[in-house]
């Protein structure tokens, strides 16, 4: 009799769409699909429309899923709910694995989805072999996940690993989360954008090439590239960046004494004039103790790949 071959379902639930893909034994996507947000206003339609396309997909590779694997926003490990999750129309508490468990019986695993990317790098990336390992998610937030003897630091809540919303400068910007001076509000996209502006205000004599871009047009790429072309203040809103997220990582380390941390999103593309400036920082912060022990690294994970590898990744960490 011929065996049925099964993939893993690894979902990457976001604020715009969710993505879903069937990985095989490999690590390997085979195939991919896509919910949009936008058409949902309600969970159990979405949860319905989900388990079907996922069904569906099944069928033509004729295939079995034998578990599947979801980052979320304010994803809880323990619970597997979704928590009150600010950039979903779904509010309160979302019981995801037991809906979804309704139309496809495997076992569900659940949480956020920075632990997700972390947990992806462990089993598919650049940690691969590594026990200790912390992961920031520099985007629209600053998201982290904390990977300490091969697993996922979940804590007492199921909510642990929450490092962009470690307090750094008290009374600093207003952050998202209605307190002051997170580490997301000047290391994020719209933080590093934010710092940038700051800079500008206090220096009118400036002329360089983003003298005239207005605000909402700024992205990180954007200072990155006048940074990279010599531009001073766009040079400076990078130094800050990474001074600021450099003594974060010394603190994480601190903290777990990873062996490396590993950086990925957008705003870690700018390079050098990030990474230099970061290393500088980071060393300077860290303890005794710690010093020239610990590597930042890049994510060696392909951006397109990350979420649904490590959503995947999920149902293979010991319980
Ligand atoms: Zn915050």
């Amino acid at each position: 009799m011929e065996t049925k071959q099964t993939y893993t379902v690894g979902i990457d639930i976001g604020g715009t769409n969710t993505d879903f893909g069937f990985v095989d034994s490999q690590g390997k996507i085979v195939q991919r699909g896509r919910l949009k947000m936008a058409d949902y206003n309600e969970v159990e339609p979405y949860v319905k429309a989900l388990s079907e396309r996922l069904l569906q997909m099944a069928d033509g590779l004729r295939g079995g899923i034998d578990a599947i694997g979801i980052g979320a926003p304010n994803g809880n490990f323990y619970t597997s709910c979704i928590e009150h999750a600010p950039n979903l129309k779904f509010k309160g508490i979302v019981p995801l694995k037991d809906m979804i468990q309704q139309y496809i019986p495997v076992p569900v695993t659940l949480s956020n989805d920075a632990n997700a990317a972390a947990y992806g790098e462990l089993v598919y990336g650049g940690a691969k072999g590594m026990k200790d390992m912390t992961m920031f998610t520099l985007g629209t937030g600053v998201g982290s996940g904390v990977i300490v003897d091969g697993r996922l630091v979940h804590g007492f809540t199921g909510c642990a690993g929450e490092l962009g919303h470690a307090v750094l400068i008290p009374e600093g910007r207003l952050c998202s989360c209605g307190r002051r001076g997170c580490l997301e509000e000047y290391a994020s996209a719209r933080g590093i954008c934010q710092t940038f502006e700051e800079l500008r205000a206090q220096n009118p004599a400036y002329q360089g090439v983003l003298a005239e871009v207005p605000f909402a047009e700024l992205d990180p790429k954007r200072i990155a590239d006048a940074a990279h072309a010599g531009d001073a203040l766009a040079l400076q809103t990078y130094e800050r960046t990474a001074y600021l997220l450099g003594i974060a990582c010394a603190n994480a380390v601190a903290f777990s004494s990873p062996e490396a941390i590993f950086l990925m999103g957008g705003p870690v593309q700018a390079g050098s004039i990030l990474f230099e400036p970061l290393k500088r920082s980071f060393e300077a912060h860290l303890y005794v103790s710690f010093k020239g022990r610990t590597q930042i690294r890049l994510s060696e994970m392909n951006a397109n790949d990350v979420a649904i590898l490590g959503a995947a990744a999920l149902t293979k960490m010991p319980r």
